[in-house]
């Protein structure tokens, strides 16, 4: 049997996963980061992007928006804003929030909002870029 590390991933509207996975491969800061049992601890922030997790010997995917990890050897601990299986993400829910997003980066803006609309529009590309690849 594979080994297996803990894995609890935590938004802020549910406990989205908690289990045993064999590998866990998330979007960093600088790259990707794979996540095997045994790594050694470390915390980084997560920006929006896409998660994946191999339970049995198969991936399941995600996408999350910006977030905290805590790796440990035997455990790992996700925190993030949301986190959505492809097929529960609505096409066009993402589809409007993209072009409200694209509208406003039109309009005149404080700093403040343009990095709010900016992180809106990532969240929303995000969504559409992960239900198109793995929801079919
Ligand atoms: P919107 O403007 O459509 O609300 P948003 O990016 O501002 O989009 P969030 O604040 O990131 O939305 O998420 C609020 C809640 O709605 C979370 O529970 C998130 O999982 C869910 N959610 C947001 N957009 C979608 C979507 N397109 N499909 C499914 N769930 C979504």
């Amino acid at each position: 049997m594979a080994k297996t590390f803990h894995l609890e991933i935590i938004a802020t509207d549910r406990v989205f996963f908690e289990g045993e996975v064999e590998h866990l491969v998330i979007t960093a800061i600088d790259g990707l980061l794979g996540i095997l049992p045994g790594h050694e601890p470390l915390v980084t922030c997560l920006p929006t992007g896409e998660l994946k997790y191999m339970v049995n010997g198969k991936w399941k995917y995600a996408a999350i928006s910006e977030g905290f990890i805590q790796v440990m050897p035997e455990s790992s601990i996700i925190l993030a804003d949301t986190c959505e299986l492809p097929e529960e993400i609505d096409i066009k829910r993402a589809e409007a929030a993209k072009e409200r997003a694209e509208e406003q980066l039109r309009q005149k803006q404080s700093i403040k909002e343009y990095y709010q609309t900016q992180a809106a529009l990532n969240r929303a590309m995000n969504r559409l870029k992960i239900s198109q690849k793995h929801f079919k």
